[in-house]
């Protein structure tokens, strides 16, 4: 009696998200060829009405790609207009979750990004290869990023 009235804290929810989508990139690295995470983009589809997933999202913000190990993340509602991927989903699944009292469901897809690793952060984000992304690209002198420019 006592266990069904404990509240499960955003830790322990957070974590088991993590569960679920670390179980199929290990199902995707078995049949596919991709076993890296960091070649992966991650897309969230919230139901119509805010709800737990919401709160897990906004707790981790800017660094959800960095708590899933993957270079992008992409929060939608079902209720988008979601726009067409070149590729098929890698897996395409549901995480069932608890936060506190609450019982909660989001729809998870996983696509291969189409992009070079990035020689600085070694996400998948970078438009050609043994380059730097754009993201790094800030971190650069300004000297170095009108050179950049104008190498192009
Ligand atoms: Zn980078």
């Amino acid at each position: 009696m006592k266990n069904s009235l404990e509240l499960v804290p955003i830790s322990a929810s957070l974590i088991e998200l993590r569960q679920t989508i670390n179980d199929q990139y290990q199902k995707i690295a078995e049949r596919a060829k991709y076993k890296d995470p960091r070649q992966f983009e991650v897309h969230f589809i919230l139901g119509q009405e805010k709800g737990p997933a919401d709160i897990l999202i906004d707790f981790l913000k800017d660094d959800l790609e960095d708590f899933l190990k993957c270079s992008k993340v992409k929060i939608y509602r079902v209720t988008d207009r979601i726009p067409p991927m070149d590729y098929a989903a890698l897996s395409s699944f549901k995480h069932k979750g608890k936060f506190q009292d609450t019982k909660f469901e989001v729809q998870l897809k996983i696509y291969k990004i189409d992009q070079f690793k990035c020689i600085r952060c070694h996400k998948y984000l970078s438009e050609e290869e043994n380059e730097i992304c754009r993201n790094c690209q800030s971190y650069l002198p300004k000297s170095d990023h009108s050179h950049r420019l104008t190498a192009n």
